[in-house]
């Protein structure tokens, strides 16, 4: 498609969501006097949304679609899971938070060693707390401060993984200096980023998720797992994304890897906010002899722990992991998949077309992530007919 039909249907699409969104428009002039650019969250954009059920999300204004986006790729449980609400139920009627440890939190961590071989685990909040508190261990482990990470790799907000990402306001120079980037899948760049920067750790994904869905190279892994020991720096394998959507163990699992710290988020605790931490031994230690504390008003949160407990022992059985590759074998092909979550690779690389998919889909009742083009997370109660109406809505745009 060229350029200028590109931006003309972009606009002719974006005058039609206005119009199809009057209630989100009233909404949004509201927030904005309250909720800098009319949002919660720098990452959300001004449709506002009003409930959701299984794989389906309905606006302000009632208009439905089917859910792609999955709340950031966290929802694979499906909005509103019956199991897991029925958990969260009987919890709230039996408090739901203390300040001291419940029996759920334990349950979740048996099974969290049962998938990713880890043998202990901290809870927290969010992705972020995950890698913050991942980062601090490496490198209270190694004495050392650096840390290499994948260029345009997201491993969330605070100040170390900002300055991976390129950020620079409000960040140290003194963080930003101690922050290393390298291409994702090659090995060589690697190797000379850990001989020259000596790091604490590497904070990396196994799959970039970035943009779009980038899987390892074959050997590529198993590379980086051998030079971080050798070198003497941690494998972090930040599984906020991966971890419980692409395999049972996430990509621990699924690509037999035997990194030093997990980071989890995102889709553990069903709906609500919820983070973990996985430890080897020797990382463990240094949390049970308080060297470095792990806290949090709200870790290892009553209601958090409930839904996780629901959604791993109810929800993500190994039933929903073989479905969501058999329904992703339904995308065209070319399409990258990995579990629960895909893209068409490249579909992101223009803005413009990205943002014209978005747009397309917001039109025709298909939910995805804005700016990530075609790319999907997919949950257990998206049927073959949602996923085909997908690649039916963007062949469609093609024709
Ligand atoms: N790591 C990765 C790989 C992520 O994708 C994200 C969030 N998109 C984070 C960490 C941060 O998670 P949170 O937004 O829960 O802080």
């Amino acid at each position: 498609m060229d350029r200028r039909r590109i931006r003309e249907l972009a606009e002719r699409e974006l005058a039609a969501l206005k119009e199809r969104t009057p209630g989100s428009q009233r909404m949004l002039t509201r927030a904005s006097r309250v909720l800098p650019g009319g949002v919660p969250s720098s990452f959300h954009w001004p449709i506002y949304l009003d409930r959701a059920e299984g794989a389906r999300v309905w606006d302000v204004d009632g208009n439905d679609y089917l859910d792609f986006h999955n709340g950031f790729g966290a929802m694979v449980q499906g909005h509103a899971h019956p199991a897991i609400g029925a958990a969260v139920a009987a919890r709230y009627a039996r408090g739901t938070h203390f300040g001291g440890p419940a029996e759920d939190a334990i349950v979740v961590a048996e099974e969290l060693v049962r998938r990713f071989g880890l043998p202990h685990w901290r809870f927290t909040n969010s992705g972020t707390e995950s890698t913050m508190a991942a980062v601090r261990l490496a490198r209270a482990l190694t004495g050392r401060e650096h840390v290499v990470t994948i260029a345009g790799a997201y491993h969330g907000h605070h100040d170390a993984a900002l300055a991976g990402r390129g950020f620079t306001e409000g960040i140290p120079r003194s963080t930003r200096d101690l922050v290393h980037t390298v291409a994702f899948n090659d090995a060589a760049a690697m190797e000379q980023a850990l001989a020259e920067h000596r790091p604490a750790c590497v904070l990396m994904e196994a799959a970039t998720t970035h943009r779009g869905v980038v899987p390892p190279a074959p050997g590529y892994l198993q590379a980086v797992r051998e030079l971080t020991e050798r070198g003497g720096a941690l494998l972090v394998l930040d599984e906020v994304k991966t971890g419980l959507t692409i395999a049972p163990g996430g990509a621990t699992g699924r690509f037999g890897l035997e990194p030093d710290i997990v980071t989890l988020a995102k889709s553990l605790g069903g709906g609500l906010p919820s983070g973990a931490v996985g430890m080897s031994e020797a990382v463990a230690r240094l949390v049970e002899d308080g060297q470095v504390p792990v806290f949090g008003t709200y870790n290892g949160h009553p209601l958090g722990m409930a839904a996780a407990r629901a959604s791993l022992l109810e929800v993500l059985t190994p039933a929903a992991y073989e479905r969501f590759e058999s329904l992703s074998e339904r995308f065209p092909p070319g399409a990258v998949a990995l579990g629960a979550k895909g893209c068409m690779p490249g579909s992101a690389d223009d803005p413009e077309l990205a943002e014209l998919f978005w747009l397309w889909g917001m039109n025709r009742g298909i939910l995805m992530t804005r700016g990530r083009g075609l790319e999907w997370t997919l949950s257990v109660a998206h049927t073959e007919e949602d996923v085909d109406r997908y690649v039916e809505t963007f062949a469609e745009l093609s024709r």
